[in-house]
């Protein structure tokens, strides 16, 4: 089981401490936190399992605002997210941008949980499968590619997949890439061990639940 916090544009570095600080994880699970790229090197003094929430897919270049693996890497940085709906819905990222970040980094030596997931509407018109299809294409196999499956309308929403919906998607999931799966859309204390509970569902990506440290090792503790 592999427990994610994505942290988004929270935390300042003296935040990322507090939370360090007080942050107990459990035994038996893979813990990250991926807080904000000012942040990363506050968070990796702590000891805990670093990734960035996104990564370039160049080694150095004419990239405005972009952040490459070696960058990362010199952090103590161990991986990244790739291809978040928030990059994709607010940043204009796409299908092959994602792909690309995700190669790069993995060649690099580091980890990558690339998310993917439908929005509303897709689900809506019965499109849940070929936007997944869609978006694994490009990705690379790769022994050290995680997949989040994030289902839009789920995400920050409070709305959360059922066990049995988000079951389905990650047996989907499964018959087109042989990776380890996660749930993310609103998970938190009170549903995590019923989600993870599913034999396909591998661990979760969490956004607003993790910023808590108390929360955050409630989900550790139900996955462990
Ligand atoms: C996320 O940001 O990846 C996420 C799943 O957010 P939340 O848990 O807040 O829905």
């Amino acid at each position: 089981m592999l427990i994610a916090g994505n942290w988004k544009m929270f935390k300042t570095q003296a935040k990322t401490r507090a939370f360090c600080a007080a942050f107990e994880p459990p035994g038996g699970v893979e813990v990250v936190i991926c807080p904000p790229f000012t942040s990363l090197g506050a968070a990796v003094e702590s000891g805990l399992t670093v990734f960035a929430q996104n990564v370039h897919w160049a080694d150095e270049g004419a990239y405005t605002g972009e952040i490459s693996a070696a960058m990362l890497k010199e952090l103590g940085v161990s991986g990244s997210l790739v291809g978040h709906s928030e990059r994709r819905q607010l940043f204009g990222e796409t299908d092959d941008g994602t792909a690309r970040r995700a190669e790069h980094a993995l060649g690099a030596g580091l980890r990558v949980i690339a998310c993917v997931g439908e929005t509303e509407a897709e689900r809506e018109a019965g499109a849940t499968e070929s936007v997944l299809r869609r978006q694994l294409a490009p990705l690379p196999r790769h022994e050290q590619l995680v997949i989040a499956y994030e289902p839009v309308w789920a995400i920050g929403t409070g709305k959360t997949a059922t066990p049995e919906l988000a079951q389905d998607a990650h047996a989907y999931i499964k018959t087109l890439i042989d990776a380890p799966v996660l749930y993310g859309g609103s998970v938190k204390p009170e549903n995590a061990a019923e989600l993870l509970a599913q034999p396909d569902v591998d661990g979760a990506l969490v956004g607003g639940a993790s910023l808590d440290p108390d929360s955050f090792a409630a989900i550790c503790r139900a996955a462990a």
